[in-house]
């Protein structure tokens, strides 16, 4: 008796929800990353999948709730798509964007940037890169990957480079 009730403990009941992670490839091939009994849960799969993806074929990932023991279409809901890009600072493609536009960040250990609605001010998107210590405060979405890209061009002025002025071979 003890033991069944254990294994009812850890059983999906009708209406309980399970969540899907659907990789997806350029030539819209879908790959299954993991089914979890929990949003917290599959997110840390996608999470750690994100970090090692640039390597991969996968462009997007698409997360899915399916409502155990619904009869219909309703039973599956998408919750949130993420899209790998290049990423404005390091241009590495491990830039993945949220697929509504408010939220993306660079899994490039190395870079790290980010961009992100302001938790206060529900109308402002922050973006920062941690290599450079510096957040900015941006009007929207494509703002805030432009400021990304500006600042990068300014580390890069800062870098002492070899003067190309000298060099006259293109002529
Ligand atoms: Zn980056």
């Amino acid at each position: 008796m003890i033991q069944y009730e254990y294994l009812t403990g850890i059983m999906a009941d009708i209406g309980d929800l399970v969540f899907t992670a659907i990789g997806i490839s350029r030539d819209q091939e879908e790959d299954t990353l993991g089914i979890m009994p929990s949003r917290d849960s599959v997110d840390e799969i996608v999470r750690g999948f994100m970090t090692n993806a640039e390597d991969t074929e996968i462009v997007e990932i698409r997360i899915e709730s399916w409502t155990i023991g619904q009869i219909g279409s309703e039973a599956k809901n998408v919750v949130i798509t993420h899209f790998r890009d290049a990423c404005p600072i390091c241009t590495r493609t491990t830039f993945w964007v949220e697929g509504n536009e408010i939220r993306a960040s660079c899994h490039d250990r190395l870079c790290r940037a980010w961009i992100e609605p302001n938790s206060i001010d529900k109308n402002r998107i922050d973006c920062g890169w941690p290599a450079s210590q510096r957040t900015e405060a941006c009007e929207d979405f494509d703002e805030a990957k432009i400021v990304l890209t500006r600042m990068r061009a300014e580390a890069e002025a800062e870098i002492p480079s070899e003067s190309s002025v000298t060099d006259g071979s293109e002529f």
